[in-house]
């Protein structure tokens, strides 16, 4: 990509991790072989198979559900002050490991180590912490007397793999439940460390078991008639079908599924500061955000200031090596999903939107896109309406506050939003009449355990995260 500075490659060092040539499930506190026809994980940046995983059959999951129930009643009836320390203990160790987390997230996502080190991994030990310190106080939440649902069958995405898992894992344990996950069929690796840190912290055999796989894994955990509650984290159409499988039944169900977030910039906004929310919003993670500021609503009076100031600011970005620590825009994390980023692009091209990407050079291995912004966007434009969960920008004008309310809500779905303004009035405003789980204002994708994360409408229903993350994990 165009450079202002000539750097020097810094590449973080691979020799902190040892991937094993292949691995098993983590079952009842032990590694066992899978009995389906083992995958390969690739490292996306360079299309080299980091490791072959093993894939959990139906038979599979039920010894893991098995083993969960079984260790429901020793977990569950342990003071939580007890399980209180198991999870502090797993919160240092993944400290103690940030390191080789961080980089094998990188290796198996390719997510900019930069983001790894500094966001995912450090975010993660952060959700141990605070569901660490809720264990013993459950009494206090609000809920009445806290009674754990019993075994959680979890299922997460490729995006944010580890931080998925913990938001997953840290309030089923601390409320005394049991679980059973199945990571993403691409990001298996840090799933798999992570059982490893269960057995450093000496966590009771059972509490935590991980089933890799497939859909069809997942959906044998989700079917399974011993599981509590399910827990779904990925796109609209899978959350679709779970929520059928699970309707009829007594399982508790809590989704967080896709997202089209507005993020809505004002003529009083401080151009500088909303222009690095708008890259943090949408190039973070590649894309791969479900809260992603896909959707630029820029007040028409300032569009060509904001837009330029964009180009100039997206022309200083590094696409390349995940690994390097001068590294801010990663690989595509598999070659379906940069599929399908590049047919909903073309489709934004076919139906009249204007493409531009800075002049940027790709790897020749690997799956990249680079940073791309679509102008002229109107409302029925299929980039304005689909998630494409990739390195996409589109951008659509208002004239008022009203206008910008009414094209920020103009979406199935109600994950997340951004305000820019000077006038904390107007934020309030805003936020007021924007049907969004979390609005940010003069900020984007911020993420902390203590607050609350979710959406409306097809972005899919519960909370996770602080006091409310609790309440999905107790019967209330
Ligand atoms: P996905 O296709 O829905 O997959 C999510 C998980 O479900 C994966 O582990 C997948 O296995 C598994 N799965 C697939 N079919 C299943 C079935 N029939 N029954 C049970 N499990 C099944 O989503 P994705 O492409 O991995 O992730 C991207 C989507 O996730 C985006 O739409 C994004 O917005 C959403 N997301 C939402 C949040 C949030 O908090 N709201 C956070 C992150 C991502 P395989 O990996 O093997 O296919
Ligand atoms: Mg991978």
């Amino acid at each position: 990509m165009m450079a202002i500075f000539e750097y020097a490659p810094a590449p973080e060092s691979r020799d902190v991790v040892d991937i094993r040539p292949s691995y098993g499930l983590f079952v009842n506190g032990e590694f066992v072989d899978g009995s389906g026809t083992p995958f390969k994980t690739v490292n996306p940046a360079t299309e080299e198979t980091l490791a072959e995983v093993a894939t959990a059959s139906s038979d599979d999951v039920d010894r893991a559900v098995q083993a969960a129930r079984k260790a429901f009643g020793v977990w569950s009836a342990l003071p939580g002050a007890e399980r209180a320390k198991y999870l502090f203990r797993i919160a240092r160790i993944i400290q103690e490991r940030a390191r080789e987390l961080a980089v094998l997230e990188s290796l198996d996502n390719g997510k900019p180590i930069r983001e790894s080190r500094d966001v995912d991994v450090p975010l993660v030990a952060a959700h141990f912490f605070y569901y660490a310190g809720w264990a013993d106080k459950l009494a206090y939440a609000g809920f009445g007397e806290p009674r754990p649902l019993g075994v959680a069958g979890q299922v997460i995405p490729w995006n944010f793999p580890l931080l998925m898992l913990a938001w997953k894992i840290a309030p089923a344990l601390a409320c005394g439940n049991t679980v059973v996950l199945k990571p993403a069929e691409t990001t298996p690796l840090t799933a798999l460390v992570f059982a490893d840190i269960c057995r450093q912290a000496e966590l009771p055999p059972g509490v935590v078991n991980i089933v890799t796989g497939a859909g069809e894994t997942g959906a044998a955990v989700v079917g399974h008639p011993d599981v509590d509650k399910v827990a779904f984290t990925g796109s609209t159409e899978v959350g679709r079908i779970i929520a059928r499988a699970v309707a009829g039944t007594d399982k508790k169900l809590t989704l967080e599924l896709g997202g089209k977030a507005a993020n809505i910039v004002f003529e009083d906004a401080a151009v500088d500061q909303a222009v690095e929310g708008i890259v943090n919003g949408i190039f973070f993670n590649q894309g791969h955000v479900c809260c992603a500021g896909s959707r630029l609503l820029v007040q028409e009076s300032v569009q060509e200031e904001v837009l330029e100031s964009l180009r100039r600011r997206l022309s200083t970005l590094r696409l390349g090596d995940p690994l390097d620590k001068n590294t801010d825009i990663g690989a595509i994390n598999s070659a379906e999903q940069l599929a399908k980023i590049r047919s909903l692009s073309d489709l934004g091209e076919s139906e009249g939107a204007q493409r531009w990407s800075p002049a940027c050079e790709l790897p020749d291995k690997g799956f990249w896109f680079p940073p791309t912004v679509f102008t002229g966007v109107a409302q029925s434009h299929s980039i304005a309406r689909a998630e494409i969960f990739g390195p996409v920008l589109s951008v659509l004008t208002f004239r008022t506050p009203a206008e910008a309310v009414e094209k920020a809500n103009n979406t199935p779905y109600g994950l997340s939003a951004g305000i820019w303004t000077e006038k904390g009035s107007r934020i309030l405003w805003m936020a007021d009449r924007l049907r969004a789980g979390v609005v940010w204002a003069n900020t984007f994708n911020k993420f902390d355990p203590a607050s609350p994360f979710g959406g409306y409408k097809e972005s899919g229903y519960g909370r996770e995260g602080g006091l409310h993350g609790l309440e999905a994990y107790l019967d209330v």
